[in-house]
């Protein structure tokens, strides 16, 4: 549905594309002058990125974050959260890099064409943050992810009405682990009316919906711990989870 929220959000990630094209011309990671042909990072970079290899591992050390809490079908990660390459998500998160943040994605897409997925979920932004910053970066990777997926699979599509972000914040003295994620959880919330509408529409099929939950990062797993369990509150469903990168 176009709206004129959806269209200012467009003109402002597409400002933001714009200045990102304008940054400097040197690599993102190591800093040397890139060429001509190559954009944010260099070549031996991108060739040295430091692979989770997540999506080829059985039971990968990614998956394991979630045993015992949420039912988690597979975690996808890009690359490995560590030295130069923190840069890459600190150039999505603060600022605006709205065009690696679509070609990450793709990138991570193209790890995840294997699975079945009907459902690309952004982790969604407190909205506070989101008016600050002008865009949520999960979607943006979405949009890389749901792109890479086009050839494959077709009809999955970004579903941003499903999980939603309260106006929440944790506090100082919420400090013992098993307090902080469910505090976390606390901080969202699920779409019931949304919820019933694919429960449904997948169940006239005779089918379950499988649900990619996507974030840039995936460390503690708090944050994509309390979506998925809030999800599978709502819906019968199966959850895997994306991030680009991920903190061993
Ligand atoms: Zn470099």
């Amino acid at each position: 549905m176009i709206s004129a929220k959806n269209i200012t959000e467009d003109l402002n990630i597409w400002a933001k594309s714009v200045a990102s094209v304008m940054m400097s011309r040197e690599c993102l990671c190591c800093g040397k002058a890139l060429q001509a042909f190559e954009t944010d990072i260099c070549t031996a970079c991108l060739t040295d990125l430091p692979s989770s290899y997540t999506w080829a591992e059985e039971d990968s050390p990614a998956d394991k974050v979630f045993w015992g809490r949420t039912r988690i079908e597979k975690v996808t990660s890009l690359f490995l959260y560590r030295g130069q390459y923190k840069k890459l998500l600190y150039s999505i998160k603060y600022k605006g890099n709205v065009r690696l943040a679509l070609r990450l994605g793709r990138l991570l897409g193209e790890r995840i064409a294997e699975q079945h997925i009907d459902f690309i979920v952004p982790v969604p932004l407190h909205p506070a943050k989101k008016r600050k910053r002008g865009y949520n970066q999960s979607e943006i990777i979405c949009k890389g992810i749901e792109a890479a997926l086009k050839k494959k699979m077709p009809l999955a599509a970004i579903e941003n009405r499903l999980l939603e972000r309260k106006n929440f914040t944790l506090t100082q003295t919420q400090k013992d682990r098993a307090d902080r994620w469910e505090n976390v959880r606390s901080a969202f919330g699920v779409n019931r009316k949304r919820a019933e509408e694919i429960g449904r529409e997948f169940s006239r099929r005779g089918k379950i919906p499988s649900i990619l939950i996507c974030d840039d990062v995936l460390t503690t797993g708090a944050t994509l711990d309390a979506c998925a369990s809030l999800l599978h509150r709502e819906l019968d469903c199966r959850i895997s989870i994306a991030t680009l990168a991920y903190v061993p």
